[in-house]
């Protein structure tokens, strides 16, 4: 998550979801499938992905520097190897951020589905630069962000597994991890200002950023009015995971994370994070600090809240009207031609 100045407002209304809880739509995944995502999406595996993206071989993921064409090529590997197919444009898992050779790419995966619209999960993979001095000077962004990626892959397993055992996401469902969110949200903006589908077309968007520290089983979610489809989506499938879900209590991170520049297309997008710890943007955000069931759990809610959200009727959203590159000159009437009024025989 990008460094915030301002102090921040703190509510504390946690709410709890139980564990019993009747579907509202009768489509949504089967008991058998909500078990196959719990078994799909395990702490070990989570750890071990954090494990390999947050190792000083990584070197701190910078995002304009070789370690993010690393992390980069290891992300785009761990798809295929999953099975997604590539999201970018001319089959490619790469989506250029700006013109720099030296900046990563974003990298976006693609699972179709059938019905209209589009999901997309999301988190950032780039962290910071190396420190000039010190013992340790590798920032090896553990939480912030390898757990998010972490969680964005998982996803894709369990959905790939839920589409294997016949109870899959209705639309198709994009996996993204974004370049350059610690240097100013630069892959979400370059993706918001390039999307590879139309935005009125995405029926929600979940970001993961930070999500492996912090009080056992406790995450954040913040969407503000914008994404609260979105949050009603995941209110629902938690009954079935159980999480502590603490919702809308940091409007000030709305804009902090790569959710932003969605929601402020009007598309329905939530944040998933912690609150910041004692080693965030520390070099000692390592992989032995991390919750990885925490990780997991979110990871298994987004799962079954996408493919829920998947199979429900959906309409496009009209998107803005571009405006008019040029101003058509308008036509000034004339006018209407009166008698010449009389002098006011008052005035001399
Ligand atoms: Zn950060």
């Amino acid at each position: 998550m990008m460094k915030l100045f301002s102090t921040r407002s703190i509510l504390s209304t946690a709410i709890f979801a139980g564990l019993l809880g009747k579907p509202a739509y009768a489509d949504d995944a089967k008991l058998a499938t909500i078990a196959l995502i719990k078994s799909t999406i395990t702490a070990e595996s989570v750890r071990s992905d954090v494990a390999e993206l947050s190792s000083d071989e990584m070197g701190g993921r910078f995002f304009r520097s070789p370690f993010a064409e690393k992390s980069a090529k290891w992300i785009q590997a761990q798809f295929e190897l999953i099975g997604v197919a590539p999201g970018a444009a001319s089959d490619s898992f790469r989506q250029p951020v700006d013109k720099n050779p030296e900046t990563g790419p974003n990298i976006i995966a693609t699972y179709p589905g059938r019905a209209e619209g589009f999901i997309i999960v999301s988190s950032h993979y780039d962290h910071l630069r190396p420190k000039r001095t010190g013992e340790d000077k590798i920032f090896n962004g553990a939480d912030d962000n390898a757990s998010g990626v972490a969680g964005t892959l998982a996803v894709a397993r369990a959905i790939k597994a839920c589409a294997k055992a016949g109870d899959g996401a209705g639309c198709t469902i994009i996996f993204i991890a974004f370049n350059g969110e610690e240097a100013g949200l630069l892959g979400s903006s370059a993706y918001t200002k390039s999307p590879t589908v139309p935005l009125g077309e995405i029926r929600g968007l979940f970001n993961m950023d930070m999500i492996s520290r912090g009080p056992p089983r406790q995450i954040f979610i913040d969407g503000g009015k914008v994404g609260e489809p979105v949050v009603a989506a995941l209110k629902k499938a938690n009954e079935s995971i159980g999480l502590k879900l603490r919702l809308d209590e940091h409007p000030d991170w709305l804009d902090r994370s790569d959710q932003g520049p969605f929601l402020a297309k009007k598309v329905p997008a939530v944040l998933f994070s912690v609150e910041d710890h004692e080693d965030y943007h520390q070099v000692s955000d390592q992989v032995e600090k991390i919750d990885a069931s925490l990780a997991a759990e979110v990871a298994q809610l987004v799962a079954l809240a996408a493919i829920n959200m998947s199979r429900e009727p959906f309409t496009p959203r009209a998107e803005a009207p571009k405006p008019l590159k040029v101003a058509e000159p308008v036509k000034i009437a004339e006018p209407a031609k009166t008698e010449p009024t009389k002098p006011d025989p008052a005035i001399p």
